[in-house]
């Protein structure tokens, strides 16, 4: 048997997304010709960020052999239809738990892209006559036999020399630590970091060996405050005391889960009274759906003690699923708390919610998650006077407030303990999905307290992957 010289190229990693931003994370890897992506996700937020899910993919999508996902949120997976609309064929791995998720998400994606595009035709406001969305529900269709999902903690093989290992990240159900490797230099990714404190979730996994590691710094400038149910109940019971009701702005997944945890907790030890819960969010509907799947059958990423949980969600829970419902669950008929999408309260039913409640000073509308600028739930936490719900402006008179503890992303401090468990320095630390202060406190921290060199990289920028001990330049 012959061994033939070693000509391969060193790989190479570039951020084509969530680089000075949080949104639309995109990993492209290569070597030694193969492709690989990282995260497919989509661009939100701003008009100018949303505007780049149109441009062109820098590589034909049809060279990418697989795309590895960290986990179900938009802004990590949210992008895939699009690429397979422009010829991309290879395999999807990921978890059960994601893909299960995923196929929620995307499905949910598509219809807004669809009503976006039916919108633009009425308004003649998009280039494109007649105007088209960004994905079809025909997109998904043809993406969802791609996905292969692949156990936690097993190496597999992906395409040409590249491997992967997907272990815990604690943020979702499904949500996994990336470990790539083609061989002679491996990279992590962190996707989104949960905390350790998920009522459901194991805590994000140690990382081991690794040469290069790409972590998240949503939170990279802040500490979130601990756990904290009897004080979500202090804000809570008097507003119900005095007639008013609750309204919980929250993400569809996870999110929404772990309020019915916490508020099944306080309802079941008397901190609260026994009043409905509504949950007004047809995609969280079906997410409840696959977590009390996964909680009854068992997931690798599930606490021990979790599995059977669903029990702990509130007696007092009514699911909400025709429109009609929606509609009358804007006057409760007696103090009620409703939990409804989208978290930023950028859209979706909870809009109708807002519209209802916001005028009456009884009410409380209780913000639980991150706040992106320029949303109407940031206007909200801001202080704003008067927010606009359907083209009108509505007063805000009900008590806004905020919770920092249910946050499904880590903290700076919290990824700093992760980073810990690298078993030895990697040669470069990546700091990515954060607005740009907070990738720069992150990054500005591992180097002053780990000594590791870290980067926030730019956006489309390249950097080669070489093993953490070979020939590193001075420093
Ligand atoms: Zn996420």
């Amino acid at each position: 048997m012959t061994h033939e010289p070693n000509h391969r190229l060193p790989a190479n990693l570039t951020f084509l997304g969530a680089a000075g931003t949080v949104t639309g994370s995109k990993f492209l890897v290569e070597s030694d010709d193969h492709l690989v992506l990282v995260d497919c996700g989509l661009f939100q937020g701003r008009r100018e960020l949303r505007r780049r899910n149109w441009a062109g993919f820098p590589v034909n999508p049809a060279e990418v052999e697989a795309v590895v996902l960290t986990h179900a949120h938009l802004d990590h997976c949210g992008y895939l239809p699009a690429l397979y609309r422009k010829g991309f064929r290879g395999r999807v791995l990921c978890t059960e738990g994601t893909r299960a998720l995923a196929e929620i998400v995307l499905r949910d994606s598509a219809r807004l892209q669809e009503e976006d595009a039916r919108w633009a035709a009425r308004q003649g406001t998009s280039k494109h006559r007649p105007p088209k969305p960004l994905y079809a529900t025909s997109d998904v269709e043809g993406l969802l036999p791609l996905f292969a999902p692949v156990p936690f903690g097993t190496q597999v093989d992906v395409a040409g020399p590249f491997g992967v290992r997907l272990e815990p990240a604690g943020h979702i159900l499904g949500s996994s630590v990336v470990h790539l490797s083609d061989g002679e230099v491996s990279v992590t990714f962190s996707g989104d970091l949960g905390r350790g404190h998920h009522p459901l979730l194991r805590p994000p996994a140690p990382i081991g060996p690794t040469d290069a590691i790409v972590v998240e710094s949503t939170y990279g400038d802040r500490a979130h405050p601990e756990r904290d149910p009897g004080g979500l109940a202090d804000k809570i019971r008097p507003v119900l005391e005095r007639g008013g009701n609750v309204l919980i702005p929250a993400f569809a997944i996870d999110r929404t889960e772990i309020l019915l945890v916490e508020l099944g907790g306080l309802i079941a030890s008397g901190a609260l009274p026994q009043v409905p819960v509504l949950v007004d969010s047809p995609m969280a509907l079906r997410a409840l759906t696959v977590y009390r799947r996964m909680l009854a059958s068992g997931a690798d990423d599930l606490r021990p003690d979790a599995v059977g949980a669903h029990r702990l969600y509130p007696p007092t829970l009514e699911e909400l699923t025709t429109s009609a419902e929606s509609m009358l669950a804007t006057r409760p008929r007696s103090p009620s708390i409703v939990v409804s999408a989208s978290g930023m309260a950028s859209g979706g039913r909870v809009v109708h919610h807002l519209a209802a409640m916001l005028p009456d000073r009884r009410n409380l509308v209780l913000m639980v998650g991150y706040q992106a600028p320029g949303t109407r739930g940031a206007d909200l936490v801001g202080g704003a006077q008067a927010v606009k719900c359907f083209g009108e402006y509505v007063p805000v008179r009900a008590e806004v407030d905020q919770v920092g503890w249910l946050s499904v992303h880590a903290d700076a401090d919290d990824v700093l303990a992760w980073l810990r468990t690298a078993s030895a320095p990697p040669r470069a630390c990546y700091v990515v999905h954060g607005e740009p202060e907070s990738s720069a406190a992150l990054a500005a921290r591992i180097s002053d307290e780990l000594g590791w060199l870290a980067i926030a990289p730019r956006e489309d920028e390249r950097v080669l992957l070489l093993p953490a001990e070979a020939g590193r330049p001075p420093r």
